[in-house]
């Protein structure tokens, strides 16, 4: 555990060294749990998003994308019942005076008792080798049984307090469990309250009498009221997607993780409206269209899971994670859900707009139900960093950092080099440069050996690097250097744009995704 813990404040400086994620206002010390993409961050992050909108939009004839407004009327929050229940149960630890979320400390206490129950497995594996099979040992073991016994009992107390809403009982769980504060190493804990985590801020001046709006906590309110205008506007049949990338805001309590919790966070999120009755089996079919979006990437497939709710919403009829084994567990980065039709049925009553969809198959008007996925665009980055980030021996005894981020995502596809300033071929280099930029993001340097060179495009995860040397002013050939393998090739420059372009593009992913 401490040495993940070590790879990932490896990942944090590595990504502020090279510019992929800064500290937000950083000469001011930064702010807590907001953060500034660099120049190499954001164009990862485009990528990222590049690869959701065009598996929507483009793979998908009946999904369209729409860009709402971040301010929306303030009864969109009522309606939505943000206003009154977009809460997190809190619980402060009185000697180090820091803040939890009580329902994330026995998640956390549930993690462990899995951890303990891995470690025996681990244990037993080594010891019987070949011979050994998990699932006898894992039903017969005295030890797992009684750590599975423990673990169980406490994940349904668990689940019985979130959906009662029963504060106290979450409280009585911690104190039992002996769960103690990482900081303080102490049980003094406070009650458990209730946070609501909108921001408000005004609209209006003061004289004219400001009306208090929220910035917006998800993006997925922003589809439902333009759900009329769409289907309209688009002639859209059921069944149909709508899908958003933007800006969330939540006042998290706890702000750990790097990006993987922030107050200020982007989400990509796509509403599918279809025929009541047909949800559940929708909703399993966009279950395994998107942990394909997630595969399709190649960080292996063990390395996600869905983790199905304990706590429903009170609308939702079924709902899951995609959870990606991030350095410090295996974390939420995409929620989807079966939202019935409770959305637009409350915009319908709150606005007093008829919002149906008239069926001309069966003749009949519905409120449509709705499969909701949603994922943020910033633990999406944070997954594909964690799972990139490597340190590698080289077989001549150095070493290297080197980002093997696949390359569709990469932020810079290609640098080209000469081998030194002089003779023309700083002028040929930059030549291949003017000649490719438009297929593709390049990138000129010519300071430092060879190696270093390497070295910092390696950092950046730049799949492809081009030398120009005394040859390529014969006869037109460069060496161009494979970013994983680190091998070396003589090819024609009239030949990079083919061997190059199709492994970049974001159509290379999307054709991996099996539809
Ligand atoms: P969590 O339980 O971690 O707070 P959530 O279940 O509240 O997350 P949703 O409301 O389902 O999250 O939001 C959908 C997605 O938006 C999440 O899967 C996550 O990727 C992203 N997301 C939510 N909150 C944050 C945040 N504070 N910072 C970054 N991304 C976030």
């Amino acid at each position: 555990m401490a040495q993940q813990e070590d790879v990932f404040k490896k990942i944090v400086s590595h990504c502020k060294e090279y510019g992929f994620v800064f500290p937000s206002s950083d000469i001011y010390d930064g702010m807590g749990a907001v953060y500034d993409y660099g120049q190499n961050g954001v164009e990862l992050k485009n990528n990222i998003k590049q690869y959701w909108w065009q598996s929507m939009v483009l793979l998908h004839e009946n999904i369209v994308g729409i860009d709402a407004a971040i301010f929306m009327h303030p009864t969109t929050w009522k309606a939505s019942g943000h206003v009154d229940a977009f809460n997190d149960p809190l619980i402060d630890n009185r000697d180090s005076k820091k803040r939890y979320r009580a329902d994330v400390l026995i998640e956390d206490q549930l993690a462990k008792y899995d951890e303990k129950i891995q470690k025996e497995v681990d244990k037993a594996a080594k010891r019987f080798g070949d011979a050994f099979d998990e699932a006898q040992f894992r039903s017969t073991n005295a030890r797992v049984a009684e750590y599975q016994q423990k673990r169980d009992a406490l994940h349904e107390r668990f689940a019985t307090a979130l959906n009662d809403n029963n504060l106290e009982e979450l409280r009585q769980i911690i104190l039992d469990e002996e769960i103690v504060c990482p900081i303080s190493g102490t049980r003094n804990w406070t009650e458990v309250r209730q946070f609501n985590l909108m921001f408000k801020t005004e609209v209006g001046s003061t004289a004219d009498g400001a009306s208090t709006i929220y910035l917006r906590p998800e993006t997925a309110q922003g589809i439902f009221v333009n759900y009329l205008n769409v289907q309209k506007t688009g002639r859209m049949k059921l069944p149909f997607g709508i899908a958003q990338i933007g800006k969330a805001f939540r006042n998290e309590i706890v702000a750990r993780q790097f990006i993987f919790r922030m107050r200020e966070f982007e989400q990509m999120e796509m509403q599918f409206f279809v025929k009541p009755g047909t949800e559940l089996d929708w909703f399993g079919r966009w279950k395994q269209t998107r942990m394909a979006w997630h595969q399709a990437l190649g960080f292996g497939t063990e390395n996600y899971r869905f983790h199905d709710h304990d706590k429903l919403a009170h609308y939702a009829n079924a709902a899951t994670d995609i959870e990606f084994h991030m350095p410090f567990g295996f974390k939420e980065v995409e929620g989807i859900h079966s939202r019935t039709n409770f959305d637009l049925s409350q915009h319908a009553a709150y606005s007093g707009k008829k919002i149906e969809y008239f069926d001309p198959e069966s003749n009949e008007s519905y409120t449509p139900y709705v499969i909701e996925t949603s994922i943020g665009v910033d633990r999406m980055f944070l997954s594909v960093m964690c799972h990139a980030y490597t340190e590698e021996q080289l077989p001549n005894g150095e070493s290297r950092v080197v980002l093997k981020l696949p390359a569709a995502l990469a932020p810079v596809k290609l640098a080209v080099f000469p081998l030194t300033k002089k003779d023309g071929m700083p002028e040929k280099a930059q030549e291949i440069i003017r000649d490719l930029r438009f297929h593709f993001n390049c990138k000129y340097e010519e300071k430092d050996q060879i190696g270093k060179r390497y070295r910092r495009m390696d950092a950046i995860g730049c799949p492809y690097c081009v030398t120009v040397d005394q040859q390529t002013l014969q006869d037109n050939t460069v060496t161009l250097r494979d970013r994983d393998t680190m091998e070396q090739h003589r090819v024609n420059i009239a030949d990079l744009r083919s061997i190059i372009e199709d492994k970049v593009s974001i159509t290379s992913l999307l054709k991996r995704i099996d539809n």
